[in-house]
């Protein structure tokens, strides 16, 4: 028996439908090409709700029709809905013929419900992707959601105090905003709900080493709280090192509901629903 069928499947830990995964790159290579089983996989675990970030203008022309007949051919309804954004590391193929496609999806495309991922990333050295550069088109992107009123996902590496800075340059408290990707601490838990803000966890939470981001979910209101997987990156425990899929947040829901000491289904069923009304989405994804 090879090692990963060894390894518990996210059916097996029977969540109920209403669960979402609220940050998902669908159209990575290497989940593009089987999306139906995909899809399945995150339908029979009780994924009822999917956020797909489209992060360039060509993925979003050559994929938005494939992912969504892939959820309509489901064996489970499956709602999907879109975030548009410029992402910090794709700085380089940021021009005014990107922005006008991106500006133009956020304005007209229904299911675009958020820009995003957007922020900072100073992970990288600076030939990757210049960080006098990211901090112009985060700012563009800012606005362009205040103008649309739309919400926004955060990307922030490395870079939590410039992040907070422009967020609060350009007037974002209080305003719809998912901080994608929580690693800190308890204090900055703190602060980003001080603002008004969600915070999505992903299966980061789950290793063993991130303590400090399990003791930060006690200072989230579980009205805040949204789950993730950022597939195909960072799968949950026990699915470490392998692709991840929208199906393995339920990893996260259970792990998570342990530290609170809640069902893990109550966590699933709040969380799921914090993010269908974080993304607009609670008239059209009834389960
Ligand atoms: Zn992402």
């Amino acid at each position: 028996m090879s090692a990963k069928k060894a390894l518990t499947p996210p059916q097996s830990l029977c969540m109920p439908p209403g669960g979402a995964d609220s940050h998902a790159h669908l159209d990575d290579p290497s989940l593009l090409p089987e999306l139906a089983q995909v899809l399945d996989r995150a339908a029979e675990s009780g994924v009822s709700c999917i956020v797909h970030m489209f992060l360039q203008h060509e993925r979003y022309v050559a994929n938005r029709g494939l992912l969504l007949e892939a959820a309509a051919s489901a064996l489970h309804p499956v709602t999907l809905c879109f975030a548009r954004g410029l992402h910090p590391e794709d700085i380089l193929r940021a021009d005014e013929e990107e922005w006008e496609h991106l500006a133009f999806a956020a304005e007209h495309d229904p299911l675009v419900r958020a820009i995003g991922e957007i922020g900072l990333d100073y992970h990288y050295e600076e030939g990757y992707s210049p960080h006098a550069m990211q901090e112009p088109w985060f700012r563009r992107q800012l606005r362009l959601a205040r103008k649309l009123d739309m919400p926004v996902v955060i990307h922030s590496r490395d870079a939590w105090e410039q992040t907070f800075a422009v967020l609060e340059e350009e007037g974002m408290r209080d305003r719809p905003l998912l901080w994608h990707c929580f690693g800190g601490n308890a204090e900055q838990a703190r602060r980003i709900i001080s603002c008004g803000w969600h915070i999505a966890l992903g299966g980061a939470a789950t290793y063993k080493a991130n303590s400090g981001v399990r003791e930060a979910l006690h200072a989230v209101p579980l009205d805040r709280l949204l789950l993730e997987t950022d597939c195909p990156y960072l799968a949950p425990m026990p699915w470490r090192g392998h692709r991840n899929e929208p199906a393995f947040t339920v990893f996260t829901a259970a792990r998570m509901a342990e530290e609170l000491g809640m069902d893990a289904a109550e966590l699933w069923t709040v969380t799921g629903e914090n993010t269908r009304r974080f993304f607009g989405m609670l008239h059209s994804s009834r389960v």
